[in-house]
């Protein structure tokens, strides 16, 4: 069992997760089925989508090639800027072939506007984002995952694959730290 003396609350149960990732991997196999995709590459942005990455994939029934990028946004603090870095890149050629990109939150929406239109100029089949949360209160740029968990409040969260200081990712739910954890 975990300590978790350090969290306020909890936004998104284990349990909530884990019927909504079940909900989000049949959204995905039927969308698939539909456009009659024979392989899917998914690409999960390092290191907040790991944790959903390998609980949706074991529930898609397609062929798929698992694949990595590594991102960080220029800036710092808790906001990301226009800018993404490529710190890792994917290793499968993606042209002609259908790609789902894995996220842990779209919250601004630069680094996933940027990241599609990398990806995008490299001709895939079809590009989509599955992504577990949103924050749409702080939104900048008009976009939006096509396979999207859970719409939470304008808070910074932690759990399943997100951080705060490289910590916390591997608790089983989303939740909000108490303030004195933020400040360490
Ligand atoms: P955006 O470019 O959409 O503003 O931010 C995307 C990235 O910022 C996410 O992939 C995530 O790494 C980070 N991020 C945004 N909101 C949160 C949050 O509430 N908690 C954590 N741990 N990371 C966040």
């Amino acid at each position: 069992m975990k300590n978790t003396e350090y969290i306020a609350k909890v936004l998104v149960s284990e349990e909530q997760i884990k019927a909504r990732v079940s909900e989000m991997a049949a959204e995905v196999n039927a969308h698939y089925r539909e456009v009659g995709a024979d392989e899917l590459i998914v690409i999960g942005i390092l290191r907040g989508a790991v944790v959903l990455l390998v609980d949706l994939i074991r529930e898609l029934d397609m062929p798929l090639k698992l694949d990595f990028m590594a991102i960080s946004s220029y800036g710092g603090g808790t906001t990301s800027s226009g800018n993404v870095r490529v710190l890792k890149d994917a290793a499968e050629d993606i042209r002609g072939k259908h790609v789902l990109i894995v996220e842990d939150i779209v919250d601004t929406g630069n680094t996933l506007q940027c990241l599609l239109q990398l990806l995008q100029a490299r001709e895939p089949a079809s590009l989509k984002v599955c992504a577990l949360l949103d924050k749409p209160a702080r939104r900048k740029v008009d976009i939006k995952a096509d396979f999207s968990g859970f719409d939470i409040p304008d808070e910074f969260v932690v759990g399943y694959g997100l951080d705060f200081n490289s910590l916390y990712r591997d608790l089983p739910f989303i939740g909000v730290l108490k303030p004195e954890y933020y400040a360490k």
